[in-house]
């Protein structure tokens, strides 16, 4: 690492930071970046959508290829008189801290592996990729969904996402489902013995939901327990008539190996039910794989996250991925977002340092 090394990196975040690029606009920092900031980038790059591929300058079909994907949208800005440091778009360094909408979440993050690309080093066995794509901060579909359907992509042995992890590795997220079921009954007096109670009917139905809930023990590869709550009740009309309509709502962050179909099968008290749900897989990067990324990530056992990123879209595609970046997540999406320098020099040699680590043999063949 070379004073001049941490002063590029900075300068890339920079050229990020100052292009707006709150989801729905990025094709002007996609711009940006391929036809100015890239412009000596000696390898391929590929435009597909509003997404770009950029490929070593030594590709060489027979070598294993590794790289990062980083999303280039950002979250809106939110209310400007609360930027104090700096305005969104206007990349400033203070005590050690770059300040601008991004900085974190995630130019920092793909201003490290931007630097690599364009100066890889001599020795590497293996190809670099690097997958710039757009549309992350609203979730799926996005730019990785559609470069994975659209087949374009070379083959690819490994990924970092370097989203703000504070230099800790993370090997994927639940998939998160919130459901809500809906019980009917008749309106009617109180006071007389009219039809059927929607409460009372959907108090048997939470109290079946409770037991589920309580009896989750089933675990995730690194140990973590997958968890349901009841989140939302609603139901009635006033105190001397009987609820003709009540629904509960209950968020469940369940194992990412599971499909929706399996989830649903366990959930035995959904049947005959009136219900409706929406669900984000997620995925993680089975612990067999974690060894390809040893000389990244160490011994460190690997989290799993409730907070979704890319990485489940590439692990779900069988391509071994893990989140793995600059400064604390809490700075992202804040007034003020800033990412440390220290922190992108660190993650620049430990990049350099896998990625010199790496050849053939890391990526062995399935039997
Ligand atoms: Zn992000």
């Amino acid at each position: 690492m070379t004073v001049s090394d941490i002063d590029a990196i900075r300068h890339l975040a920079e050229e990020q930071i100052r292009i707006p690029s709150v989801t729905g606009t990025e094709s002007a920092v996609l711009d940006h970046l391929q036809h100015t900031v890239l412009k000596s980038f000696t390898g391929e790059i590929i435009r597909h959508g509003h997404n770009l591929i950029l490929l070593d300058p030594a590709y060489d079909p027979t070598r294993p290829t590794v790289g990062f994907n980083g999303h280039v949208d950002t979250v809106p800005y939110g209310d400007l008189s609360k930027w104090h440091v700096t305005q969104p778009t206007v990349p400033v360094v203070r005590d050690g801290r770059l300040y601008g909408r991004g900085a974190v979440d995630m130019a920092g993050g793909n201003a490290v592996w931007l630097h690599l690309l364009q100066h890889p080093p001599a020795d590497r066995r293996v190809n670099l990729i690097g997958v710039l794509t757009h549309g992350e901060e609203t979730g799926i579909p996005d730019g990785v969904t559609e470069l994975i359907a659209a087949g374009i992509l070379p083959d690819i042995d490994a990924l970092v996402v370097p989203e703000p992890t504070d230099e800790s590795a993370v090997l994927g997220t639940f998939s998160t489902y919130n459901f809500t079921i809906r019980t009917s009954g008749q309106a009617g007096h109180t006071a007389l013995d009219a039809g059927p109670n929607a409460i009372h009917e959907l108090l048997s139905v939470a109290q079946q939901v409770v037991f589920f809930a309580d009896s989750l023990l089933r675990e995730v590869e690194t140990g973590v327990r997958e968890k349901l709550h009841i989140t939302l009740i609603e139901g009635g009309q006033a105190l001397n008539v009987i609820p003709d309509a009540a629904s509960l709502s209950f968020n469940f962050r369940a194992d990412p190996a599971l499909t929706d179909e399996e989830v649903l099968h366990r959930l035995t008290f959904l049947e005959g039910r009136d219900f409706d749900y929406q669900s984000h897989r997620g995925g993680i990067t089975p612990l067999a794989d974690r060894e390809v990324f040893r000389s990244l990530i160490g011994d460190q056992v690997g989290q799993v996250l409730q907070y979704w990123t890319d990485q489940s879209q590439w692990s779900q595609a069988g391509i071994p991925t893990i989140n793995l970046g600059p400064s604390p997540a809490k700075l992202a999406h804040q007034y003020d977002e800033y990412v440390d320098l220290d922190s992108l020099q660190r993650c620049y040699e430990s990049a350099v340092r896998w990625v010199t680590s790496l050849d053939k043999s890391t990526f062995k063949q399935p039997q």
